[in-house]
């Protein structure tokens, strides 16, 4: 596996806005370096401890991403540092990222995630819980969190036409719901077997993991 040449083939068919997150999820320290040398800045992780560990050890102007399932108890790991948390799924989580922003003296960007594929065991709002929660005065409270959009996966599969539909619901959910007072920017969508088509389909940010580092064991 060419690290940087794989990195570079990639980012050549990006459109410019649309910002990649290199998935380093199980990767090791010398192979985000990789990555890193050729100019990425931006590396995703799904669990907390692990990005905490690398954050300590590379470079400080990395941006980590959080996309995974994201732990109550463990937000305070990652708040001194975490760039931009994909995976919020819940009120009670946006309450306790708040709290630990707080005492790092921190606003820490968020995105929604929202269930968009047909399988049933993925975290996530529906769409009507992500416009109840945006209604919500609780929301203004919490000054340390800004939520800047939404992330979802669609099903695993091969039929593209159902991963293309899914990624049109969650595109006109995100029109929909950034009309308004809330300055949302982001739409995290597509992985290294579906990014095409989710950058077709309205994507601004893609996590691509196994096309940049190869296969995870
Ligand atoms: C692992 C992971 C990715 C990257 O997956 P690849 O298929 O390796 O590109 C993207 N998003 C999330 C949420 C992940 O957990």
């Amino acid at each position: 596996m060419d690290i940087a040449e794989n990195l570079n083939k990639i980012k050549s068919t990006l459109p410019a806005h649309v910002s990649l997150v290199a998935v380093s999820k199980t990767k090791s320290e010398a192979d985000i370096m990789e990555a890193y040398r050729a100019g990425q800045r931006i590396f995703g992780e799904n669990k907390i401890q692990e990005m905490a560990a690398k954050w300590e050890n590379l470079p400080k102007d990395i941006q980590w991403h959080m996309i995974g399932h994201v732990q109550r108890n463990k937000v305070k790991y990652m708040a001194g540092f975490v760039s931009l948390v994909h995976g919020v799924d819940s009120l009670r989580l946006l309450r306790e990222i708040d709290k630990r922003a707080t005492q790092n003296e921190r606003v820490i960007d968020c995105l929604l995630q929202v269930h968009i594929a047909r399988e049933s065991s993925k975290f996530g709002f529906d769409a009507d819980e992500v416009r109840t929660l945006l209604k919500e005065d609780t929301l203004s409270e919490l000054k340390h969190v800004r939520i800047r959009g939404l992330m979802g996966m669609a099903t695993f599969t091969e039929d593209m036409e159902q991963v293309r539909s899914e990624f049109k619901d969650l595109k006109s959910l995100y029109d929909e719901v950034r009309t308004g007072q809330h300055g949302m920017d982001i739409l995290s969508m597509g992985m290294s077997g579906d990014y095409t088509v989710a950058i077709e389909e309205g994507s601004t940010m893609v996590r691509i993991g196994s096309s940049i580092f190869g296969p995870r064991d």
